[in-house]
C-alpha cells in the first residue's frame, strides 16, 4: 500500500474547503482494496494510530482535517461498475468510495440512466456524499443522496468489512441493532431516542427513526461509525428534456409570491430545483457575468423535467407564472438545451467557488449556514438571516435550495472583530432556527467546525446517545474522532 510523509507532501490532506486552519498528520495512507482499509483498522490499537478518512477535500467542516492522527485517503479506491438494470423504472451501479461523483454520473448517463443526487461540487468523491448524506438542488424533487443508496459495504472501526443491503439489518421495537462480527464479537446498540426536525432535508447527527434500516445509520454519520468502501447506488430513468431558467425580480414579495407557486405546483409547473439568489449574491457574481440584469433584488434558478413532445407547454407555463408574479419576463434566461442547461447551472455553482476564491485572499475565514426549516417556513429563514445581518452592519450572501427552505447564509468578515461578531450572531441564529423546527445541517454536515453546536440541537443527553452508538462500534475511539461528536463527551463523566 502506497503512505507518503511529511508536511510538504501530503499538505493536501490537512485542508478542505472549511478553511480551518493547523491540521496535522504523521502520514496518508492509500488503500487500493478494501481488504487494506480494513487491515489498517484491525491493526490501529496495536499501531498506536487514529485514523481520519479523506475524500476529495470539497467538505466545508473541516471533516477530513486530521489534528495528529493518520489519514486513510480513499483516492485508490475508485472503481466504477457496470450498470444493471432491475426494471423500466430502476438500474444499480456499483461505485467504490473514491470515484468521483461526476464520473459516476458520467457512466450512468452514458448507459441511459440518471443518477439524482447533485452536490454542485461535482469532483468529490462518491463515498464521501455517502457518508455525509450530500444533495443539492435537484433535492427538491428527488431527496438526499439516502434515497439512492440499496446497499454498503464499510470498514469498521475494529477491522471488520460489513456488506450491508436494506433490510438485512432493522432496528428491533425497542430501537435496537445486534450483529455478530468476526473480529469485534457481539455488538449490541440503541439508536437515539431523539426526534428528527420536521424539515424536508437534514443531515446533523446521526439519522434516527423507528424501525430504521442499519444502512441508514452509517449514511450520513460522517465517517465516525466505518469507511464507506462500495456502494450499491440506484438510478432512475434519464429524463428526456430539461428546461432551466433564471428568473430576475425586482421586488422579494413576487420573489416569493413566485416560489410558493413554483412549490406547490398550483400553476401547472414541476419543477426539480427551486434555488435562490439574493441581491447580494448577485453582485458577487457580477464581475464573473457582467451581461446579469441590474437593479435586481433577487432571482429564482429553476429546472424542470419535461419531453420534447411538452417542451414547449412546459416553458409556457413557467412564463405565465412569472408574468403572474410580476417578474420582467423578457430577461429571463432560459435554456432548452443541454449546453444552456449547464451554463446556468455553471451560474450556479459559481457563487460557492467565488466566495471560496474571494476568501483565499482574505485574512479572515466566512461563517456560513447550513440550516434548513419546515418547508412553509423559507421567507421567515430568509428574513432572518436578512435582518440580523443588516442590524450588525455585515457583508453577507444569502443563497441555495429555497425549495428545501434550506438557504446558505455567507458572512464575510473584515476582521477579527467582526468575524467574532460574525460568530456570536451565528449562536443566536442556530437557536432561533432550532425554535422554528430547523436543522443545524441539511447537507453539508457537522464536522468539526460545527460539532459544538449540535449540543444545542440534540442537548447533552442527545450527543451522549450518539457516544453510546459511536462506542458501540468504535470502543478504542480509533476514526474519525473530532468529527460529529464534540470531543469532550467522549471524557468519563465526573
Ligand atoms: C463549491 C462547493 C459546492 C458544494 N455544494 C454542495 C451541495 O450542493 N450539496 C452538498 O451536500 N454539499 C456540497 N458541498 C460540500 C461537499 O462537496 C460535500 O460535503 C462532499 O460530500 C464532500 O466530498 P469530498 O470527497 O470532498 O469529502 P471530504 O471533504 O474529503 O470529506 C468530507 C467528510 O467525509 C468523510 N469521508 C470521506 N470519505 C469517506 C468515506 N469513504 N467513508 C467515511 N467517511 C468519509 C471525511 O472524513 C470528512 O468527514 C460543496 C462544496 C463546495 C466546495
Amino acid at each position: 500500500m502506497i503512505s507518503k510523509e511529511g508536511t510538504a507532501t501530503i499538505q493536501e490532506f490537512l485542508e478542505d474547503t472549511s478553511n480551518l486552519k493547523s491540521g496535522w498528520s504523521p502520514g496518508v495512507f492509500f488503500p487500493e482494496n478494501c481488504d487494506e482499509a480494513a487491515a489498517l483498522l484491525r491493526d490501529a490499537v496495536a499501531d498506536g494510530r487514529r485514523y481520519t478518512v479523506a475524500g476529495n477535500g470539497t467538505g466545508t467542516t473541516g471533516g477530513r482535517i486530521p489534528f495528529g492522527d493518520h489519514v486513510i485517503a480513499m483516492h485508490r479506491l475508485n472503481r466504477i461498475g457496470e450498470v444493471e438494470p432491475i426494471d423500466n423504472e430502476h438500474a444499480t451501479l456499483r461505485v467504490q468510495a473514491g470515484a468521483l461523483l461526476q464520473d459516476v454520473q458520467s457512466k450512468a448517463a452514458a448507459a441511459g440512466w440518471f443518477y439524482p443526487p447533485d452536490p454542485t461540487e461535482k469532483t468529490c468523491f462518491i463515498g464521501s456524499t455517502v457518508a455525509n448524506n450530500s444533495s443539492g438542488s435537484r433535492s427538491f424533487r428527488y431527496g438526499a443522496t439516502r434515497r439512492y443508496v440499496r446497499a454498503i459495504r464499510v470498514a469498521l472501526p475494529q477491522g471488520d468489512l460489513l456488506e450491508v443491503a436494506r433490510g438485512e439489518y432493522v432496528a428491533d421495537e425497542a430501537g435496537r441493532f445486534a450483529l455478530d462480527l468476526p473480529i469485534a464479537g457481539a455488538v449490541s446498540f440503541r439508536r437515539p431516542d431523539y426526534g428528527m426536525p420536521a424539515t424536508s432535508k437534514h443531515n446533523a447527527g446521526y439519522w434516527s427513526a423507528p424501525g430504521m434500516d442499519l444502512v441508514d445509520l452509517f449514511i450520513g454519520s460522517e465517517g465516525t461509525l466505518g469507511i464507506v468502501l462500495e456502494a450499491e447506488l440506484e438510478l432512475r430513468p434519464a429524463p428526456e428534456r430539461v428546461i432551466a431558467c433564471l428568473v430576475w425580480f425586482m421586488n422579494e414579495d413576487e420573489l416569493f409570491a413566485f416560489v410558493d407557486q413554483a412549490r406547490s405546483g398550483a400553476a401547472g409547473v414541476t419543477p426539480r430545483a427551486i434555488e435562490l439568489f439574493d441581491r447580494r449574491a448577485l453582485d458577487f457574481l457580477r464581475h464573473v457575468y457582467p451581461d446579469m440584469p441590474l437593479n435586481t433584488k433577487g432571482a429564482i434558478y429553476v429546472e424542470e423535467e419535461t419531453t420534447a413532445a411538452k417542451e414547449e407547454g412546459c416553458l409556457e407555463a413557467w412564463m405565465t407564472l412569472m408574468e403572474a408574479c410580476g417578474a420582467p419576463t423578457e430577461l429571463t434566461w432560459a435554456a432548452i438545451d443541454d449546453a444552456g442547461v449547464s451554463k446556468l447551472r455553471e451560474f450556479r455553482h459559481q457563487l460557492p467557488v467565488q466566495v471560496n476564491e474571494w476568501l483565499r485572499r482574505q485574512s479572515e475565514t466566512k461563517i456560513s449556514t447550513d440550516m434548513a426549516v419546515p418547508d412553509d417556513k423559507a421567507r421567515q429563514l430568509y428574513e432572518l438571516y436578512r435582518d440580523a445581518c443588516d442590524a450588525e452592519g455585515f457583508t453577507y450572501i444569502i443563497f441555495g435550495h429555497v425549495g428545501n427552505a434550506h438557504l446558505h447564509l455567507n458572512i464575510l468578515p473584515r476582521d477579527r472583530s467582526e468575524f467574532d461578531r460574525a460568530k456570536n450572531l451565528y449562536r443566536k441564529l442556530v437557536s432561533e432556527v432550532l425554535a422554528m423546527g430547523g436543522t443545524l445541517s441539511a447537507e453539508h454536515g457537522i464536522g468539526k467546525l460545527k460539532s459544538e453546536y449540535l449540543v444545542q440541537m440534540y442537548g447533552p443527553e442527545g450527543i451522549r446517545e450518539m457516544v453510546q452508538v459511536k462506542k458501540a462500534l468504535d470502543p478504542y475511539l480509533v476514526l474519525n474522532i473530532g468529527n460529529l461528536i464534540p470531543s469532550s463527551f467522549y471524557q468519563p463523566e465526573t
